[in-house]
């Protein structure tokens, strides 16, 4: 089977999810994920049918299939905090409406950070907020994210994201997505992925895990500072990558890359997804991509 393996790409008003499809195209991405727009706001446009139905199109033709495609939330939703969660919550039943209409079954969320509370009182507040979206109607699978402990974030252990999903009626819709820069910086070793997965496995159980964000770490393991580096050229370095990218238990597992842009500015996922496929780290990225793009 193919690597699956995109990045996330924007998401316009007026081209919608087509121009989401395209842009991961220019990247030679046969996946990607995006938000439903600017993550750190709650304004949405209206879901047009037919650029939905356009994009879906093209999909097919270019065999991009719609169960890898991710769908992150807005990073604002907090479940974890009192003061927060109602508005979390609303926000977050709206999203999954969102999701739904665009035919996509995977939302990835961020558990969110307690703040002011105990972080046991955090993680009750999460499971209370899972509780009052999912419930058996539901088609949406959200995906926790494994965060890298910067404040107060929840979710920092394969534990405490079972602690979760087991307080979850219905946790059938509870999954988990794993992301290569937050573990690091959580303090797992990557050096060491079999033992890592074994370990996943054990506590959460494999099947759980259906999305992995692919990042380099600019921090030693351990920082809980959560900062993106681009592939290859951060703490967790390539061939560290490559053993998740790789790994016949994940075969099947949506791969997507947030790395940062080069200058702010130049996207560099096509040069960063021929570099894994390629199995071979770029030692020109930087320049490649200042090249292509201007
Ligand atoms: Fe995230
Ligand atoms: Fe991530
Ligand atoms: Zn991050």
């Amino acid at each position: 089977m193919e690597l699956i393996i995109g990045s996330h790409v924007s998401y316009k008003k007026e081209e919608q999810m087509l121009g989401c499809v395209k842009e991961a195209l220019s990247y030679g991405a046969n996946t990607f994920m995006f938000y439903t727009g600017a993550p750190q706001n709650t304004v949405r446009a209206e879901i047009k049918c037919e650029k939905t139905k356009e994009a879906l199109a093209l999909m097919q033709e270019k065999g991009m299939e719609l169960k890898n495609v991710i769908i992150h939330a807005p990073y604002i939703i907090n479940l974890a905090n009192p003061k927060t969660s109602e508005f979390a919550v609303n926000f977050l039943r709206q999203e999954m409406e969102r999701v739904e209409k665009l035919g996509i079954t995977k939302l990835v969320l961020h558990p969110g950070s307690h703040v002011d509370v105990s972080r046991e009182e955090g993680i009750k507040n999460i499971i209370k907020g899972l509780n009052k979206v999912i419930d058996k109607t539901t088609k949406v699978t959200i995906l926790l994210e494994t965060m890298a402990g910067k404040g107060t974030e929840c979710g920092t252990t394969f534990v405490e994201l079972k602690q979760i999903i087991d307080g979850v009626n219905y946790n059938d819709k509870v999954g988990v997505c794993l992301d290569t820069c937050h573990i690091h910086d959580a303090g797992y070793d990557l050096s060491q992925m079999d033992e890592i997965l074994a370990q996943f496995d054990k506590i959460i159980g494999l099947s759980k895990l259906q999305c992995i964000h692919i990042n380099d770490s600019k921090n030693e393991r351990s920082s809980h500072k959560d900062r993106h580096e681009n592939i290859g050229y951060g703490c967790i370095g390539f061939e560290n990558l490559l053993s998740i990218l790789y790994h016949e238990k994940l075969v099947h597992v949506p791969k997507i890359l947030e790395t940062p842009y080069v200058d702010k500015e130049y996207p560099p996922y096509k040069f960063e997804i021929e570099e894994v496929k390629n199995k071979k780290r770029n030692d020109n990225l930087y320049e490649d991509i200042r090249n292509f793009y201007k």
